[in-house]
């Protein structure tokens, strides 16, 4: 750490030539930012790329199976297989347990419009399904009432913020008996376990994103599945690659959603620092919740039995009071989210896709009283203590 503000230092001032008392004093805290790699890095990297462009490894190769062996170690999971970008992984999943046209799928309300589209993409029908008030995620009474009202064939779980909900294993347990396939969007939830069980590994079948903003994030777009089922880890396998089954022999109608060589180098390294990353992220998950305790501002967290990734910082305030705090972060230049502003439900584009939902007007309230503060890996204690500062002076 010492060794990573002494390098920022530097690079201020040479840069903005401002007197070293400025510098300590912190003006301004982004919303996320890319750019804190641990030292060396950056040059491992390059020289990585350098020796892929030399073999002229652009896609495939063998750093991508040591990549998926890496995932497939660190979430324990028995599959563990890259694609281009976490869109495609739930449309592979979902094509992969047997989503077919006109199927009916659960998403939740609240979620990140990928889910909501990879469903549309397949040719299968959304039906949206509220979340719970008080922990952003599906429980199970909501999830059973339209399981029995809709008979689904498949449900898309979503894992959102970097935490998941209390009834994950419960919610499992019930879409097994009922016959729903459930597939679990973790494009937010990498390194996330439920009663010290691997979330992403223990799914019958889960996704993720390493869209660089991701808590781990590559180079550049990519995505992996995960899955405990064998037949279904061929199938993605033979989706993400035009349904081959042989170069020129077709068995599917699969599509193109290979990953780079690059991008598996990057996550490759990535991975060696992820629990540092997740560290960093948690200390400000718990800076804020500790810091602005009886605040209007009110943090929220999951349940003691998920092990959260510190992916979002997320707080809620009265919908009323969410505009002039807006107004003093902006005013201090503190950046800061509103995942998600708006519903699935309610987006225009939802229009003639919905087969039907769940509306108990939870997911609406949350997108009008939600707020996320800065979060991201590394980010300094001095940046925390600005964006709490900032927030108490507004209050
Ligand atoms: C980021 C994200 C996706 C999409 O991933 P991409 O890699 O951007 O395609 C899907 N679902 C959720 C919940 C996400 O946060």
């Amino acid at each position: 750490m010492l060794q990573l503000a002494r390098t920022y230092w530097i690079i201020f001032s040479s840069i903005k030539h401002y007197p070293r008392e400025n510098i300590m004093s912190i003006q301004q805290v982004p919303f996320i930012t890319l750019n804190r790699f641990e030292p060396g890095f950056r040059d491992e990297f390059l020289s990585g790329v350098a020796s892929l462009f030399d073999k002229t490894q652009f896609v495939g190769g063998p750093i991508v199976g040591e990549m998926e062996a890496n995932l497939a170690a660190y979430t324990k999971s028995k599959h563990a297989i890259g694609c281009a970008n976490g869109t495609d992984a739930i449309q592979i999943a979902l094509r992969a347990v047997g989503v077919n046209k006109n199927d009916k799928v659960l998403v939740p309300d609240m979620t990140f419009w990928a889910t909501f589209e990879a469903v549309v993409n397949v040719g299968a029908n959304p039906v949206t399904v509220d979340v719970n008030r008080e922990t952003c995620h599906w429980d199970l009474a909501t999830f059973k009432q339209a399981v029995e009202q809709f008979k689904p064939k498949a449900a898309v779980m979503v894992h959102l913020y970097g935490w998941a909900s209390a009834d994950t294993l419960e919610i499992r347990k019930f879409a097994k008996e009922a016959g729903v396939l459930l597939i679990e969007d973790g494009a937010q939830c990498f390194g996330t376990e439920i009663d010290g069980q691997s979330i992403l590994g223990t799914a019958l079948i889960s996704t993720t994103s390493f869209y660089p903003a991701k808590v781990l994030g590559a180079s550049g777009d990519a995505g992996a599945i995960f899955t405990t089922n064998d037949e279904y880890a061929k199938n993605c396998r033979t989706l993400i690659n035009h349904g081959r089954t042989d170069h020129y022999s077709h068995g599917m109608i699969g599509w193109n959603s290979r990953i780079g060589a690059y991008e598996s180098l990057f996550l490759n390294m990535s991975l060696k620092h992820i629990d540092a990353r997740i560290q960093s992220r948690m200390n400000a998950v718990k800076f804020y919740e500790e810091s602005l305790k009886g605040l209007p501002l009110k943090p929220v967290r999951a349940t003691s039995k998920v092990k959260e990734n510190g992916y979002c910082a997320v707080a809620m305030i009265e919908p009323s009071l969410r505009a002039s705090l807006i107004d003093s972060l902006k005013k201090a230049n503190v950046g800061y989210g509103t995942i998600y502003p708006g519903a699935m439900s309610h987006q225009s584009g939802s229009a003639g896709h919905l087969a039907g939902k769940i509306d108990n007007g939870n997911a609406h309230h949350i997108s009008q009283a939600v707020l996320n503060l800065p979060c991201y890996a590394y980010i300094t204690q001095e940046e925390l203590q600005y964006v709490c500062d900032t927030v108490k002076k507004h209050f």
